[in-house]
Formats: C-alpha cells, structure tokens, sequence
C-alpha cells in the first residue's frame, strides 16, 4: 500500500495493508509464494540471528512473502509496528509464554480461558520450573496481589473463551506496567476490531487466525503483533527455533479472509443483537451473556473498551440435563446452524458446555472464583457463534431444537 500521510480507515487497511500489485505481472490479487527457498543474489548468514526486517527472504521457516504479507496486514489492523504469524492459535500462545519465561519466573493468567491455554499454562508451565497464578482478571485487586517480584508475564483472554467475560485492559496494562511485567492478551473472542488491545495498553495481541480474521472454517493459523523489538524475538525463537510456522498457502486465505475482516464483524454484530434480544425474550432460555447487550454483567466496560461486540454468545437454558437433551436434539435437527466447536466462521456455530465438567477438566476453580465462573455459566450453557445467515432462519432453528 503506498503510504499517504493520514493513515487509512480500517477497511482500506483490511483490503489493502500488505499487499499491492505483483511488480512482474501486475496481477493485482496477490500471489501465493509455496517456495521453501529462495535464491540468494548476495552471500547471507544462516542463523536466526542474522534476520532482520529488510532481509531477503532466504528459507520459508524464517520468512515468506506470502505469510509477511499477512503479518503486515494483521499489524496494520491492530495498530500494531509488527506481527509474527504462526501455525495456530495455540502456537501463537504457547510462543508468548516460552519466550517470555524461563524456569524461576511466575505468570499470572486469566482463571478462565481457551481450554488449550489454561491447560498448557496449568499442566506444561510447572514443568519447566514456571510459576503460575490463575486468577480471576475482574478482581483487580486479586491480580495486584498475586504480583510477585518475578512475576514477567500478565496474560489476559477478553472476552474471554467460552463464557464471554470480559477483562479492563487499561486496568491490567497499568499494573502490569508498574510490576514490570509484560501484557499479553488473547483477543480472539474480539478480533483486532471488536477492540483495539494494543491501543488499551496490551503490549502482546494474541488471535487464534482461523477464528474471526480468516473468518470461513478452512483455515489453522495464529497471530502475535506488538512492537518490533518484542516480536522479533518471537520470530528468532518461536518461528525459526520452535518452527511452528504458517504455511504460505493458510497466510494466503487468511489473508484474503482479513479483507472482508471489518466489514464481516458489524454483520456479526448485528445478528448478533437481534438473536440475543430474541433469546432474552425466549422464557425457555434462562439466561443470555453477550457484550453487546445491556444484560451483560460488564456492559459498561464492553462499551467502554470494545468498538465491536462481536457474534460470540452464551446463553443458559435452566438445568443440565436439559441442555444436554437440547444439544442432543440440535446435532439431529439443526438446519442451519452446525452443531460444531470453532467460531468466528461465516457458518453459525453451537457447542454445548457443562460447566461441572469443562471445570474439572480445564479451569479446576474452586471458592469464590468458581462462583464467578458459574455466575456466567450457571450449570451449563451453549456457546453460540453466531454467524452470517440470516437472523430469521437462525431464530427458527433455535426456536424449534429449544423445544
Ligand atoms: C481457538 C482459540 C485458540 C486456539 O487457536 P487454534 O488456532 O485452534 O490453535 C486460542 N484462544 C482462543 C480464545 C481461541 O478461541
């Protein structure tokens, strides 16, 4: 894109940052670059240490023009100098937390998160000789008091995986700042324009790519995107060393999926509110978490922090066993929607959560932050991705699989 002096609106940047028309052919939809290696025209070293940005492309595991293509566009939606694309979501955190940790180091992380995360940080941190303290991120002075001397890494999810709760990460940042601990933050749930993370102090932005950003279920990949500095030392170790890398082919998709980014969310959005007022006018549905409506516990911070409310819901339908014979009857008689995990597709997406057991397998909250945690979850509910459909034909398959 060539630069102008006032920088683009954030639908010009999602169609048009990263990319231009290809210098040989002018083609103008980009290429896809598959090859592994590249000629070299000058003598080079081979270590990740002597990457930097202007470098040519010498091996795909270090860097490709397809996958930076995608960087810069990703770094561009986030507001961010630089992004380092991975091979999933996963990758991406699992990156953020042995890159910035070493044995003798503690970490406080959201109590709840994306079930991945929260058993990697339980079961895999300890084992490298990491400390871990899980804490619930609405209790600003819990997080205060579990800040330790080596305490490095303050990672955050908002909203958060599976039960849409959200975190204030101004509040977050600045204590972060003051115990001289990175932020990093997942904001898949939100995506770079449900809220600008960077912009609220997040010095990490965390997305699981084959969520919102690529956006039709065909693509894995994962995002980190911060200041140059911090994110190219991911790339020299979690990309080059660990080499959980994208391929150029997913970059391509993702990226063409990123295109359509801002325009598909304010859709998302919109179904989105007309289903949660609907699902809150429903007396067989209990109870309805999403950001975007006035229910919502955190309202206020949603409307505070986020720009976008997103299509990612909660709802509740009473007791256990009827959710549980609900989603049984959702896998026979869904229409539409597809009773299936992942979210942020164009396709509407449900999976039935009991929170007994997503508990004791994930989170293992016990006292007070297991009664917040049920507070959003009573004993169980769908989580609900609410895609592109129309509203209406959504409404008549929840309408008729609530019985
Ligand atoms: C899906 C997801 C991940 C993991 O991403 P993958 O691309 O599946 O590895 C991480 N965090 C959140 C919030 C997610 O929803």
């Amino acid at each position: 894109m060539t630069k102008s002096n006032s920088r683009p609106g954030l639908s010009t940047r999602a169609i048009h940052a990263g990319e231009g028309p290809d210098p040989a052919t002018r083609a103008a939809a980009p290429n896809i670059a598959m090859s592994t290696t590249f000629v070299a025209d000058d003598l080079v070293g081979f270590s990740a240490h002597d990457q930097d940005d202007d470098a040519p492309f010498i091996y795909t595991r270090w860097g490709n023009p397809t996958v930076r293509m995608l960087e810069d566009k990703i770094a561009a939606l986030e507001g961010t100098e630089a992004c380092l694309c991975l091979g999933s979501g996963m990758a991406a955190a699992s990156a953020v937390f042995l890159t910035a940790l070493s044995a003798g180091d503690h970490t406080i992380v959201s109590d709840v998160s994306y079930a991945g995360v929260a058993e990697l940080v339980r079961d895999t941190l300890p084992r490298l000789g990491i400390e871990v303290s899980l804490v619930d991120m609405t209790d600003l002075r819990a997080v205060e008091a579990a800040v330790r001397p080596k305490t490095k890494l303050i990672h955050t999810e908002t909203p958060a995986n599976p039960i849409c709760r959200l975190t204030d990460l101004p509040a977050i940042s600045a204590i972060a700042r003051t115990a001289g601990a990175l932020h990093s933050c997942d904001a898949t749930f939100a995506s770079p324009i449900g809220q600008s993370s960077a912009g609220l102090g997040v010095d990490l932005v965390m997305q699981s790519s084959t969520k919102y950003i690529g956006g039709h279920g065909d693509a894995v990949g994962g995002a980190i995107s911060g200041p140059r500095e911090l994110v190219e030392k991911l790339r020299a170790e979690a990309a080059i060393h660990y080499g959980g890398v994208l391929s150029p082919f997913n970059a391509w998709l993702i990226a063409r999926g990123a295109a359509t980014l801002p325009i598909r969310m304010r859709a998302h959005q919109e179904g989105a509110i007309t289903i949660a007022e609907w699902l809150e006018g429903d007396p067989r549905v209990s109870r309805v978490i999403y950001p975007g409506h006035s229910s919502h516990p955190q309202h206020d911070l949603a409307k505070r922090q986020m720009e976008n409310f997103g299509g990612m819901m909660a709802f509740q339908v009473g007791d256990a066993p009827t959710g549980a014979e609900i989603a049984r009857r959702m896998i026979e008689e869904l229409a539409v929607i597809h009773y299936a995990v992942s979210l942020g597709h164009h396709r509407s997406l449900i999976w039935w959560m009991p929170t007994d057991e997503l508990n004791d397998s994930s989170f293992r909250l016990e006292g007070r932050q297991l009664e917040h945690f049920r507070d959003y979850a009573g004993d169980g509910f769908f989580r609900f991705s609410v895609g592109l459909e129309d509203p209406e034909d959504l409404i008549a398959d929840l309408d008729r699989v609530l019985g």
